[in-house]
């Protein structure tokens, strides 16, 4: 595949210490099949770029509504076409634009800066999002270009896509961030959309064909955070081979303040993030189950 492929990315994260070995480079990719009510990334979701309005900087003078052919609608109006005027107008940096179309090119000149650090560390570049196996086609020449400059390569998915998509990518792949929520499937489809179903059948099938894979789960007061549902997980993930590691996220409240920016509410105003007391006792429902568990990365 050509280095001028091209997708969309909202974000390159350099130095990342959390998503994989070492000092790595974070690509996240736009657009995700899944709507978690809980998604720090919120702006991760839709596919095409989108205008957020930062109202701390915001100095009131109008500009915006002037320059605009619709008169600067709030962010998640539906009506915004995305076409950038604003944000060249605006005299306070309050608006940006998140997303944009790049190519393969691109993205690794970006991630190469940091060649050394990758070196020294033992890190390298991973692929999140969003979900990056909804641009499949994108993502698998992120990852051949990487593989081209010998870099350890790390995908972080939710693990909902086409089962055999999945596994041609075993081979460019080192490391499998795989994210799981429930595995009730009524109550995933509730806070997240998809069914429970594909992605647990996915991970059984990954686990066959690849040896190194670091479970996340999100621990969400009220939501995933049950023991009956952390212990139904921990039987499966107990049962697969390949897994390194169980990585039990807390919740953080950054996806509220993001959601507010693209004008969407969110319905976890109020949630607190659980205490570090809290996320050492589920930790044992994993440990006692033979599986090493991280708590936060
Ligand atoms: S991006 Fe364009 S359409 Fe959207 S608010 Fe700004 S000027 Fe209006
Ligand atoms: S142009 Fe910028 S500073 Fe002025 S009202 Fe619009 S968002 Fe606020």
């Amino acid at each position: 595949m050509s280095g001028l492929t091209s997708g969309r990315v909202f974000n390159v994260q350099r130095y990342s210490l959390h998503d994989g070995p070492g000092i790595r480079t974070t690509v996240f990719l736009k657009g995700c099949p899944a709507r978690c009510l809980w998604c720090h990334n919120p702006e991760s979701q839709s596919f095409g770029p989108e205008v957020v309005r930062v109202d701390s900087r915001c100095i009131e003078c109008g500009t915006c509504q002037e320059v605009c052919p619709h008169g600067a609608p709030d962010p998640g109006s539906g009506v915004c076409t995305a076409c950038g005027a604003c944000i060249e107008a605006c005299p306070a940096g309050a608006r940006e634009m998140v997303g944009r179309e790049t190519t393969v090119d691109e993205v690794m000149a970006e991630v190469l800066r940091d060649r050394v650090f990758f070196q020294e560390s033992g890190g390298g570049v991973t692929f999140s999002g969003g979900e990056p196996l909804a641009q499949l086609r994108f993502l698998r020449a992120l990852l051949e270009a990487a593989r081209g400059h010998d870099l350890h390569t790390a995908v972080d998915t939710c693990g909902f896509g086409p089962r055999e998509e999945i596994l041609g990518l075993v081979p460019l792949v080192d490391l499998f961030l795989f994210d799981l929520k429930l595995a009730d499937d009524a109550r995933h489809r509730e806070f997240t959309g998809l069914p429970t179903e594909p992605i647990l059948e996915n991970l059984q099938a990954l686990s066959r064909a690849h040896r190194s894979l670091w479970i996340r789960v999100p621990i969400i007061p009220g939501h995933t955070d049950g023991e009956a549902d952390l212990a139904a997980l921990a039987e499966i993930v107990a049962g697969l081979s390949g897994v390194r590691r169980v990585s039990l996220l807390p919740y953080h409240r950054t996806g509220v303040d993001k959601a507010r920016r693209l004008g969407r509410p969110s319905s976890l105003q109020s949630l607190a993030p659980p205490s570090p007391e809290r996320m050492e006792a589920l930790a044992v429902v994993f440990r006692e189950r033979g599986l090493q568990v991280s708590l936060g990365a």
